[in-house]
């Protein structure tokens, strides 16, 4: 835990570092510098709880508990902590969060093994927006997300709600392939997933897709498994927010694909699109 902190205090400061805030961790006194806001919790991880209105400001963070059950589909449970990283950028874009990445980003150690920084892809303004977790080797090599056999797979499932790649955006929790494909790793997130948050705040869409565990925890800041909570409503930061398997898992477990449809159901009737019998 005390490492994971200091991993995102260090992301975080480096994050401030990008937003044109340093010398942060030297001057202590209240600045607000033009076009950030901050939020007054610095909550580092929330448990995921069957809340309606949850407070965002003053709850102290819940450590992550295996045992405590999770909510039930009727209503929007949301977060009893805000995250470290609450702050938005005014008038932000997809090109600015992309130059602030940069083209040759050493942030984290992922950038010696990767070709490309996959960014994400899609429309600007989509109204649903999917989260990976990682490139691949495919995505590394041709710099877009969801290309290789997952990616394949993803497209069908997007295609048979109606919809078209470009219709959606598509992106990731980190943007550099980590080696072997292994999961990213707890400081890769912490640096890289505040320009997914920057993404999603830009984007605005009415539903995040969270691919898979990674994605969910992330966004979700929670420890617990995929299974708790796949196909429950979150409200995240004004989006509804749903987890689902992984393309890569439904790869290995067809089985799967029908709880999957189902959630991809739910997405649909909550995008106003017209439910079609498989
Ligand atoms: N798996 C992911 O999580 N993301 C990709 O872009 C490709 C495969």
């Amino acid at each position: 835990m005390e490492s994971s902190r200091s991993a995102q205090w260090e992301a975080w400061l480096r994050y401030a570092d990008d937003l044109g805030l340093s010398p942060f961790s030297l001057d202590r006194t209240p600045r607000s510098a033009p076009g950030v806001s901050h939020s007054a919790s610095t909550a580092v991880e929330a448990e995921v709880t069957p809340v309606r209105a949850a407070p965002t400001t003053s709850a102290a963070p819940t450590p992550p508990s295996a045992s405590r059950p999770v909510a039930a589909s009727a209503f929007l449970p949301t977060l009893t902590g805000a995250s470290l990283f609450e702050e938005k950028v005014d008038n932000d874009t997809l090109e600015g969060i992309r130059s602030d990445i940069g083209p040759d980003c050493r942030r984290c150690k992922l950038h010696k093994a990767r070709k490309n920084i996959v960014f994400g892809v899609g429309s600007p303004g989509a109204e649903l927006v999917f989260v990976g977790e990682g490139p691949g080797h495919d995505e590394d090599v041709q710099g877009e997300p969801f290309v290789g056999r997952a990616g394949k797979l993803l497209t069908q499932m997007i295609e048979a709600m109606g919809l078209r790649r470009p219709d959606v955006y598509i992106c990731n929790v980190v943007k550099c392939r980590p080696p072997e494909n292994r999961l990213p790793e707890k400081d890769e997130i912490a640096t890289c997933s505040p320009y997914l948050i920057r993404q999603l705040d830009v984007i605005k869409p009415k539903v995040i897709c969270c691919l898979g565990a990674c994605a969910a925890q992330t966004l979700l800041h929670t420890t617990q498994g995929i299974s708790r909570y796949r196909g429950e409503w979150f409200d995240y930061r004004g989006a509804r927010l749903i987890a689902t398997y992984h393309p890569a898992y439904l790869l290995r477990n067809p089985s799967a694909k029908s709880e999957v449809w189902k959630d991809l159901q739910k997405i649909m009737a909550v995008l106003g699109l017209p439910l079609k019998r498989r």
